[in-house]
């Protein structure tokens, strides 16, 4: 397994997580058999928001002895009030579920207390300002009960007014190459119930490449869902682009945005699990994404995705790092003397390094004007 710092917890996930909603209904033997198959893969961050008390208990029952070994999201919101899954904003009934939460996993402590699918303005103001959620989660790190504060949201617009409270030191966000291009406007939860609407779909949206940027300049880490919207970028039929993404190349997607620290696929076997590990040592060549979707539409152009298509480098540049740091600079030029200047620094070759010899912009699927961003990285951060 490969980790990645959470931000400034002090916890390191290992790049490829486990979304446990699948095992949900499952048998108890189904869990133990998902949940030993991550641990000696070395997956260890694990989302359970599934509010039901029997998934929860065999959870627990799966990893006793082991608790230690991963890193829980639980969420603080999430009910079946009715027996129906639900969102809630009463305080009282989330901190129910929350206690019950602990009960149920036979554990005193939850590594992230996720402050539940948050992606309206009125889910904010509630969580944040009139219903004492977000206070909540606050006194439960205080006390220990909890290590970080998380959120979640679909929203890209929602999700930057999260992080920006200062309050959070995790957001877990729905990536992948289809959503990204989805306008910030659309709910793109929509876009699991129907066919993705290709007219719809132009560039990768500004608002999300800005809340990934953001995030990655707060040093607040992003844990991805539905990496795989739902199955439909593996379906020749579902798929928007002009073919079918495969496991590891959804992964590999995700795994590139600036801020993403884990993957959270949901595995509901063994053999799930070792398949989504098994991105760990694919072919680089094979995890090449843009070819399905360049074809998408021209205004992709000039916008680098962070593929790094276009290497090798004969100066040993890491383009796509460069060009990330660069965009994020841009973004916000204080950026350059904080985080991001220090990620750029321990880059191993600079803007400065580049000799111009072009070959980056001839490989670029995307026509970056690589040659100008080395200059620009190297103006902005001074090597
Ligand atoms: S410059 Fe082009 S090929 Fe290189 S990382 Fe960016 S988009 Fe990919
Ligand atoms: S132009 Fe610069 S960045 Fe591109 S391949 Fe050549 S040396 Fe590397």
């Amino acid at each position: 397994m490969r980790y990645r710092k959470l931000g400034k917890t002090g916890m390191e996930a290992g790049v490829i997580g486990l979304g446990a909603e699948h095992l949900d209904g499952k048998d108890y033997g189904v869990v133990k058999e998902t949940f030993d198959a991550a641990l000696e893969h070395g997956v260890n961050m694990v989302d359970v928001f599934m509010p039901g008390s029997d998934i929860r208990q065999k959870i627990g029952r799966a990893v006793k002895g082991s608790r230690d070994k991963f890193i829980l999201q639980g969420h603080i919101g999430s009910t079946d009030i009715d027996e129906q899954y639900d969102v809630s904003r009463d305080l009282a009934t989330n901190k129910k579920y929350f206690e019950s939460l602990m009960r149920d996993l036979g554990t005193d402590y939850i590594d992230f207390g996720m402050l539940f699918l948050i992606d309206s303005e009125e889910s904010f103001e509630k969580v944040f300002h009139t219903a004492g959620i977000a206070r909540y989660a606050e006194d439960l790190k205080k006390s220990g009960v909890i290590r970080g504060i998380g959120a979640s949201s679909h929203d890209p617009v929602i999700a930057k007014k999260i992080v920006e409270t200062g309050l959070v030191d995790l957001l877990m966000f729905s990536v992948n190459p289809a959503f990204d291009m989805v306008p910030a406007s659309v709910n793109i939860l929509n876009y699991l119930g129907e066919d993705f609407d290709r007219g719809s779909m132009l560039a990768i949206d500004k608002k999300r490449m800005e809340l990934y940027k953001t995030c990655e300049k707060l040093d607040i880490p992003i844990t991805v869902m539905k990496t795989l919207a739902a199955g439909k970028l593996l379906s020749a039929e579902h798929t928007p682009f002009s073919k079918p993404l495969t496991v590891a190349q959804c992964i590999h997607y995700a795994l590139t945005r600036p801020a993403v620290a884990s993957v959270l696929i949901g595995c509901q076997s063994r053999r799930e699990v070792e398949e989504a590990v098994r991105y760990l040592d694919a072919d680089p060549a094979s995890l090449d994404y843009t070819e399905a979707i360049r074809g998408m539409n021209k205004e992709f152009k000039g916008s680098c995705v962070y593929c790094n298509h276009c290497l090798p480098c004969p100066a040993g540049i890491d383009i796509a790092a460069v060009n990330k740091y660069l965009d994020i600079a841009l973004l916000d030029e204080s950026a350059a003397q904080k985080g991001v200047g220090r990620h750029y620094a321990e880059l191993s070759s600079h803007g400065s390094d580049c000799i111009g010899c072009g070959s980056c912009e001839t490989k670029c699927p995307f026509s970056v004007a690589v040659i100008e961003n080395m200059k620009k990285a190297a103006d902005i951060f001074g090597v």
